[in-house]
This record gives structure tokens, sequence and C-alpha cells, in this order.
């Protein structure tokens, strides 16, 4: 097995990657904020970091990788949901947590080890804060906590910033029991309709920056070796992170070993917002039948560190390239999804089948290539014998080992497919445009015709007749009613 390599961002360079300790590997992400459905933009580092959590799995050992990815149930969004829907938090938190759990295992995202909630862990943040001022980092005022960037000599070497740059580019809020307009809060009054605990600078609740580094602290300890997110992340609150961590806890080669960030996904080349009218969920994606499987493909499909566009043509094209997979190794899959399906280990090792292919290992462990284990994956695939148990199993555990696989929908979908007789539609659609011929009025033909097209069926008409294929999108589900 060649190195893992990966792209750290602080070092802007690709690294070989090795672990403070090889029988715990650590890694941290940054988790959502939890007030809604998450968007598809947000799947996107779930899934990055999925296939880093399988490789470092693969690599080190199931037993000896620890994932974190927290939830953030504190905060201003949190609370302003809560006043325009009149429910409370606690509910609107836990339903999102839940909804976020399950649209991601749709995805075939395996669940982190640990998934602290911010409310969990207020004590260790406190305690943090307190820290900081006893060091000197940060002060008290009008019942704020403020982190004092200048004492940091750092910051900024994250997203290599100096803080006049930082001031100068950023959206900073100007208070006036700020020393320094960059200074960022780590603990702020709640007034009595807002969530608070008691600290020693009054009742209030922290910021979100603390939330991380507190959390970590407690779950990975001082030192880890990876700390990812979206690169929206990096600056503020990655910088934050490593400032509130390097000075509470001071040493060499402090806080995360290793800074890797996922570029933004957009939607047909724009920024996904709501005024374009292009922002979606990935609930909203599942209920129109687009297979969580062929969401994932499609994250896979760019590279992690490039922008990537989600886009109704690459939708069709992952969705084809499984449907190819699954079709020809319809029986095999069949066997195996019982047994997997949610599961926290959906390995080779479970299913007693061969490891992955080595080359579709390697090209992961070059910082993460997707595009090109897909690549690998799709054409083992398509040159393996379909018949032969050998190539099955390969098949299978390349499939697991990228995260597919582990999810009935797509399977179901073939079996579907196959059970599907177009004869008799074939006949009723000659019938029709015979009887449209006598009368010189097509219209009837032509919308069977056009909801046969709708539904994915290629429609052959010649002198000899009406052929019915089905196409790559085929969806049975669309023809009821049509007999
Ligand atoms: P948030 O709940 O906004 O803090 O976001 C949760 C995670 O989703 C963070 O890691 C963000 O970096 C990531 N994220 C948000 N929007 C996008 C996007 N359009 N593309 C990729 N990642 C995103
Ligand atoms: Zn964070």
């Amino acid at each position: 097995m060649k190195d893992i390599r990966l792209y750290d961002t602080r070092t802007r360079s690709k690294r070989v990657f090795r672990p403070l300790d090889p029988a715990n590997v650590r890694m941290y992400v940054c988790g959502p904020t939890v007030y809604d459905r998450a968007h598809l933009g947000n799947a996107r580092p779930v899934v990055v970091f999925d296939v880093l959590y399988r490789l470092l799995r693969h690599v080190y050992g199931p037993d000896h990788v620890t994932y974190v990815r927290n939830f953030t149930d504190v905060d201003d969004k949190i609370i302003a949901r809560a006043e325009e829907t009149g429910r409370e938090i606690g509910q609107i938190t836990s339903e999102t947590t839940e909804w976020f759990l399950e649209d991601m295992g749709a995805l075939g995202a395996l669940e982190p080890d640990a998934m602290p909630r911010a409310t969990e862990y207020i004590p260790q943040m406190v305690a943090m804060i307190a820290d900081l001022v006893a060091r000197g980092h940060a002060y008290a005022a009008e019942g704020h906590v403020l982190f004092a960037v200048e004492s940091y000599k750092d910051y900024g070497a994250l997203s290599g910033r100096t803080v006049e740059d930082m001031i100068a580019g950023a959206r900073v809020e100007v208070a006036p029991y700020k020393r320094n307009p960059m200074d960022f809060v780590l603990w702020k009054p709640s007034d009595d309709d807002q969530p608070g605990w008691d600290s020693p600078w009054g009742r209030g609740r922290p910021g979100w920056h603390i939330e991380c580094s507190a959390m970590s602290y407690a779950l990975l300890g001082p030192r880890f070796d990876i700390h990812g997110g979206g690169n929206d992340l990096m600056f503020p609150h990655h910088e934050n992170e490593i400032a509130q961590s390097c000075c509470a806890h001071p040493g060499a080669g402090c806080f995360a070993q290793y800074w890797l960030h996922n570029e933004m996904l957009q939607v047909e080349g724009k920024k996904m917002s709501k005024s374009l009218g292009n922002f979606f969920t990935v609930r909203d994606l599942l209920q129109q039948g687009v297979p969580g499987e062929v969401i994932r493909f499609v994250m896979l499909s760019t590279h992690y560190r490039k922008p990537m566009d989600w886009t109704e043509n690459m939708r069709r094209t992952a969705h084809r390239a499984l449907s190819v997979i699954y079709e020809k190794f319809e029986s095999a899959l069949h066997n195996i999804h019982s047994d997997v399906v949610r599961e926290k280990l959906p390995e080779w090792r479970r299913e007693n089948l061969p490891p992955p292919d080595t080359a579709i290992v390697q090209a992961l462990a070059n910082d993460l290539n997707t595009v090109e284990a897909l690549r690998l994956f799709r054409e083992h695939a398509r040159e393996a014998d379909a018949t032969a148990l050998v190539d099955q199993q390969k098949v299978l555990a390349n499939g697991l080992f990228l995260g597919f696989f582990a999810s009935s929908t797509l399977a179901s979908a073939v079996v579907a497919r196959r059970a599907v007789d177009l004869a008799p539609l074939a006949r009723r659609l000659e019938e029709l445009r015979s009887r449209a011929r006598e009368k010189g009025d097509f219209s009837e033909a032509d919308a069977l015709r056009s909801a046969l097209v709708a539904s994915g069926v290629e429609v052959l008409i010649s002198k000899s007749g009406v052929k019915l294929l089905q196409g790559p999108d085929f969806d049975p589900s669309k023809l009821e009613g049509l007999e």
C-alpha cells in the first residue's frame, strides 16, 4: 500500500499522511446547524469526508479510526426559527437532527463514531473560555467574552491573511466593547427568552466557534490528525478554532495536523440560493425519486477541491452508470441487500468478500481522487464476468468500499423494470394510430406517445408497426394508468 497523501490547506501542499497514533486516527468535521433540512450543498462535505473515513478505516482498521462530527444546536438562526414558528427549540433541533441523519444515510454516509451536540458540552466550553481569560487571550466586556486576536501571533495563518486584510475584507461586527474589530465572541449574554446557561460572566450562551474547539478537545484531545469542512468555513470559523485551541492548549503541533476543505457546490452553474429558485434539499431530490446513490455518484464525479456543479445532465449520467452495474449484477446485488442495509459496517470484511481493488484504494489515497476511483469501478464492472462468483464479489467489494449498494432503491428499480412488459402498450398505440389515420385525428395517439416518452420509453414507429423499448431513464411507476 502506498502512502495516503492529502492536500493540507494550511501548508498549501499535498502531504504524506502520518497519523499521530496509527492505533487511533482522529478526524473532526464541522457539522450542521440544525434548524432546517440539509440542502444539497451541505451534503458535499458529508459525502467527501465519508469517503476519507472509509479510506482510513480500510488502511488503519475500522476500530482504529475516530470520526467526530458535531451538531450545532444552539445558534441565533435556531432561536429565530423558534420565534417564527412558535415551536420549542429542543423540538426543532431534535427533529432536524433526525432528518439530517436519515438524509445522509440515504447517500450512503456512515455515521461518525461520535456526534456531539453543542448543548451537551456547555461546561467544557465555559471552562475553556475561563482558561483563555486566565491566560490573557480573552476578556470580558458587557456580559460578553471576546477573544483578543492580537494575543495570538499566528492568527490568519490557515487562510494566509493578515489581521489588516481580514478587517478590510470581512463583515466584522463592530461593537463598542471590542478592543479590536476582529475580536470574536466566545460567550454572549442571553435575555430571559433566549436559551442560556449560568457562567462566571452571567447567564448567556456560547459563540459558534468555541463549540468545535471544546468538543474536539473533549473527544479527540489537544492534538488530532484531520480537521475538515467546507472552504466557506476556513475563515473565520477555522481560523478562530485554531486560535482558541492553540491558546488554551499551547505547544508544538497544537490542534489539527492536516486541514482539508471541500469546494462549494453550485446548481446549473449558479450559486444555489432561494432567490434564484434553484435551491433544493436532499429530501426534495429523494422525494422526486432520485436515488441517494445517484446523488452520491454525482458528488464523487468531481474532485472535492474543485467547485462542483449539480446538473440534470450529471444526474442522468450517474443514474445510467449505476443502473448498468445493477442490471449486470442484479442477482449478486439482490442477495447482499438484506444484510448490509443501514449497517455500520457495510464493508467487504462483513461479507467475506475480497478486498476492493488496490487501484481504487490507491486512487483515493491520492488526495481522494474519486473521479479516478469511479472510473476504475465502472471499468472493472464492465469487464467483469457477471456469472463468475469471483468477479461478482469484486464488484460488490468495490461498490461497498465507495459507499454504494447500501440501499435497495436502485436494485428494486431494476427488478421492477425487468418485470414490465411493454407489448400491450405497443399494441394499444398501434390501434390508436390506425384509428387516428381513419379519423384524421392523431390527438389521442399522440397523447399516449408523449406519456410513454415521459416515462422514459423509447417509441420506435416504422412501417412494420410500433416498437417500445425501455430507455435508460425508464420509470415503470410513471406508466400507471396508461393501459
Ligand atoms: P452550515 O450548516 O451552513 O454551517 O453548513 C454545514 C456544512 O455544509 C459546512 O461544512 C459548509 O461548509 C457546508 N456547505 C454549505 N454550503 C455549501 C455548498 N454550497 N457547497 C458545499 N458545501 C457547503
Ligand atoms: Zn467547526
